[in-house]
């Protein structure tokens, strides 16, 4: 998607704040001696901007504005070394707002809709986003946070809650539950806001079965406001985003060079009117493609595909390289399978190789041996690994109420 005129006059002002500032990055375009933005050929020189300098940058190094322009501050989970800051000012705050009641509008939620939160308060900025558009919005906000899933029941009853919001992990256990204890007559959500992570067709087919509701993916990350960049229409043809808040390009993640719309590759987001912490060509990592096109709703706003994965979560079994998406793609063909596995990756000293262990769930009226053998071959012929296999009863594997771990890889320990 080429960057608009009008963009390009954004990004500029953006960069002279951060110049002005002489925060981190601030520092940094000077040292590489870039002044301005006039032309798509200047933005495409602008240097990637990546996680790990966010990281150098803490606490508050990528601050823009003096301390008494700061409202808030949240934090992305650090799972490894030290985790990142980002300062917001009222106006991010208010912006973030009017996205997030921009997806709930374009999820056709309005405001005698009751929005049930599940994601959680706190650094973290998921719960709090859904709180704030909801209140934009003018719906009726049930903050629950996560867990505690009887009182979650009680409430989603008793409130006649229209509306669930949660991570594709938490609905499924809230879908098992409820149809376990014989619920579903007793609950009125039509519509489920999931936060976007890859998950299975199949996964998406039993919670929308289960409840009765049309699910949305919201799309966002806490470096990039936090959820509430971008969601899915009623046509369930891709995610539009706001793209007068933020440009989207996609590259190539091992050259880094553009790719045509259409074609998957790395999400890289540039903000056009953050304050407090402004960040251009940002890399997420998530693995993606911009859908070439207008929508069959007629919104304008351009759309990007379900995130496929992420371009970190990549993982190489005997030379061939593997995303956790690839594996539940092909779980997803075997009969009786359910949408929940996990990966153990060892490396065998005696043999001198690695050795890929997938446990897998399955429905108790399959034969656990032939599912097992089943996967076996069709790992085989479709990606040329030979895992081992375990299938345990559905309800097996933990659940869990942010995203799922589902590749764990031993051979550093
Ligand atoms: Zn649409």
């Amino acid at each position: 998607m080429q960057i608009t005129e009008k963009q390009l006059s954004l990004v500029n002002e953006r960069l002279k704040a951060i110049i002005s500032s002489d925060n981190y990055f601030g520092r940094m375009y000077r040292e590489l001696g870039i002044t301005e933005i006039k032309t798509v050929e200047d933005f495409k020189k602008l240097p990637f901007v990546d996680k790990a300098e966010l990281r150098n940058a803490y606490p508050l190094g990528i601050q823009a504005v003096p301390d008494e322009d700061i409202v808030r501050i949240h934090s992305s989970s650090g799972t490894t070394g030290k985790p990142v800051i980002i300062p917001y000012t009222a106006k991010d705050v208010d912006d973030w707002a009017t996205m997030f009641a921009r997806c709930y509008e374009t999820a056709g939620i309005g405001k005698s809709d009751r929005i049930q939160i599940t994601p959680g308060y706190g650094l973290w900025t998921a719960g709090i986003g859904f709180q704030a558009g909801c209140e934009k919005l003018g719906a009726m906000a049930i903050p629950m946070g996560p867990g505690n899933t009887e009182k979650q029941l009680q409430m989603m009853q008793d409130l006649k809650s229209t509306v669930i919001c949660a991570t594709s992990s938490y609905a499924l256990l809230l879908a098992e539950e409820i149809n376990k204890r014989g619920l579903k007559k007793d609950i009125c959500l039509k519509k489920g806001v999931i936060g976007s992570e890859r998950w299975s067709d199949k996964k998406r087919e039993y919670i929308s079965n289960e409840l009765g509701i049309e699910l949305y993916d919201i799309y966002g990350l806490t470096e990039i406001y936090g959820p509430g960049i971008g969601i899915n229409c009623d046509k369930q043809t891709g995610m539009h985003y706001w793209d007068d808040y933020i440009y989207i390009e996609i590259i190539d993640p091992q050259t880094g060079k553009n790719v045509e719309d259409g074609e998957e590759g790395e999400i890289v987001i540039t903000t056009l009117v953050k304050e407090g912490a402004p960040l251009l060509r940002f890399r997420t990592h998530d693995l993606s493609r911009i859908i070439p096109g207008a929508c069959p709703c007629g919104r304008c706003y351009p759309r990007l595909d379900v995130i496929k994965g992420r371009s970190d979560d990549m993982f190489k079994v005997h030379g061939v390289n593997m995303f956790p998406s690839q594996v539940e793609e092909l779980l997803g063909t075997v009969d009786g399978v359910s949408s929940e596995y996990k990966i153990d990756i060892a490396h065998d000293e005696e043999k001198n190789r690695d050795i890929i262990l997938i446990t897998v769930e399955a429905e108790g009226r399959v034969n656990f041996d032939k599912t097992a053998e089943i996967i076996k071959t069709i790992f085989k012929t479709k990606i040329g690994v030979t895992p081992k296999v375990v299938v345990v009863p559905v309800g097996t594997l933990p659940r869990s109420e942010k995203k799922t771990k589902r590749v764990f890889d031993h051979r550093d320990d």
